[in-house]
C-alpha cells in the first residue's frame, strides 16, 4: 500500500524515531506518566451504522498505554500538503492532527485512537465538535446504506437471518485533558477525540483515486452522495475490513456546501465584491472536488449502486453536488 500511496504524490514520513510508545503500564500511585481525559460530548447513538465508545460525558478517563503506530499513518495522509491544497479550506480537512493507539484502565479489553491537533489553536472545543459532527453525520449515512443493503438482500431472496456486510462508523467522543505529564504534546485544558477502534491499521478505501477497488466502500461513497441528493460527500473513507467482510470507519469528514453563502451568491445578496470573492472561494472548492473527483474516486459502479442509481446521475444532473436548481458545472452528461 505505501508504494501505492507514494506515486500518487503522497510523501512517506517512515521516521523510526516517531514511532514508539509514548508511555505503558501506569500503576497506581505512579505520577510520573500520567494522562486523564475527561469525556467533554459524544457522538453516539444507537442506529446500526455506528461503533459507540461506551463512555458517557464528564467520565474520567485514565489512559494507561499511549503510542505511536506505523499502522494509523494513513490517518495523516489527508494532512500532506499535496492533498489539502485540493480540499477546502476549513479545519476539517487542513488541520494537521496526531494520532496515538491508546488503552483506557476502565476498558481494559479495548484499544482506542486518541486524535490531537497539532496547533493549540485547534485543539478547542469548537474544532473538536466538527469531528463528532462529521463521524455522526457519517454514521448516519452508513445506517441508511445499511438498511438499504439488507433489503436489497432481502428481495434478492437471501436467508433471513444472513445479514450482509455492514458499514459502521466509530462514534468518537471529545475529551479534554485534565492531567497530563506531556505538556507539550498533550496540555492541560486541550481538546481531542477519542475513537472506539481496536485495529491495529486504517486502511484507504476512498480517497484518492488511487485505492484498491472495495465493493463495500464504493457502494458506500456512492449510496451517500445519493441519499442527501447530491449535496454532500462522505471523503477520507478509511478504516478495517472485519472478518465478515465489514468495514470500520474512523475520521471520516463530509464535504458539504455552505448552506447560507452558497445562496447567497446565487440569489446576488451578497454586499459587495469583496463578499462576493469570499462566497466564490467558499462555494469554488465545493463544486470542483465533488465533479471533478466523484468519477475519478468512483470509477465504476458496484452491483449494489446499479439498484439505486442506475444512471450514475448522482453528481451529472442539474441539482448536483451543490444540491441548487441551478447549472452549476456538474450537468456534464
Ligand atoms: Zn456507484
Amino acid at each position: 500500500m505505501g508504494a501505492a500511496l507514494a506515486s500518487c504524490g503522497l510523501r512517506l514520513e517512515h521516521s523510526a524515531s516517531a514511532i514508539g510508545v509514548l508511555f505503558s503500564g501506569i500503576s497506581d500511585g505512579d505520577a510520573e506518566e500520567e494522562l486523564v481525559l475527561e469525556v467533554m460530548s459524544t457522538a453516539a447513538d444507537d442506529s446500526s451504522g455506528v461503533r459507540p465508545s461506551g463512555f458517557k460525558e464528564l467520565q474520567q478517563l485514565q489512559v494507561s498505554r499511549l503510542s505511536t503506530e506505523h499502522g494509523l499513518e494513513a490517518l495523516s495522509f489527508r494532512y500532506s500538503e499535496s492533498v489539502r491544497s485540493t480540499w477546502p479550506d476549513d479545519y476539517r480537512f487542513q488541520a494537521s492532527k496526531r494520532s496515538w493507539r491508546a488503552s483506557i484502565a476502565s476498558a481494559p479489553d479495548k484499544a482506542y485512537v486518541l486524535q490531537m491537533a497539532t496547533r493549540a489553536e485547534e485543539r478547542v472545543a469548537d474544532a473538536v465538535k466538527w469531528d463528532l459532527e462529521d463521524a455522526k453525520s457519517a454514521g448516519s449515512y452508513a445506517h441508511r446504506f445499511n438498511l438499504y443493503s439488507r433489503e436489497q438482500a432481502r428481495e434478492a431472496g437471501g436467508p433471513t437471518d444472513d445479514q450482509p456486510p455492514c458499514v459502521k462508523v466509530a462514534a468518537p467522543v471529545a475529551c479534554r485533558v485534565v492531567k497530563t505529564n506531556f505538556p507539550a504534546l498533550l496540555p492541560v485544558g486541550a481538546y481531542c477525540t477519542l475513537w472506539p477502534y481496536s485495529d491495529a491499521e486504517v486502511r484507504k478505501f476512498v480517497f484518492n483515486g488511487c485505492q484498491d477497488f472495495v465493493e463495500l466502500a464504493q457502494a458506500f461513497f456512492h449510496h451517500s452522495a445519493f441519499s442527501s441528493s447530491g449535496k454532500e460527500l462522505v471523503c477520507d473513507i478509511q478504516g478495517a475490513e472485519q472478518e465478515d467482510g465489514s468495514l470500520l470507519l474512523i475520521d471520516p469528514c463530509i464535504l458539504r456546501p455552505g448552506k447560507v453563502t452558497v445562496s447567497a451568491l446565487l440569489k446576488g445578496s451578497a454586499k459587495d465584491d469583496r463578499e462576493r470573492e469570499d462566497l466564490a472561494a467558499c462555494l469554488g472548492p465545493v463544486v470542483n472536488v465533488a465533479a471533478d473527483k466523484f468519477d475519478k474516486l468512483h470509477p465504476k459502479c458496484t452491483q449494489l449502486c446499479k439498484a439505486f442509481d442506475p444512471q450514475r446521475s448522482t453528481v451529472k444532473r442539474k441539482v448536483g453536488v451543490c444540491g441548487l436548481d441551478v447549472t452549476c458545472g456538474l450537468a456534464r452528461g
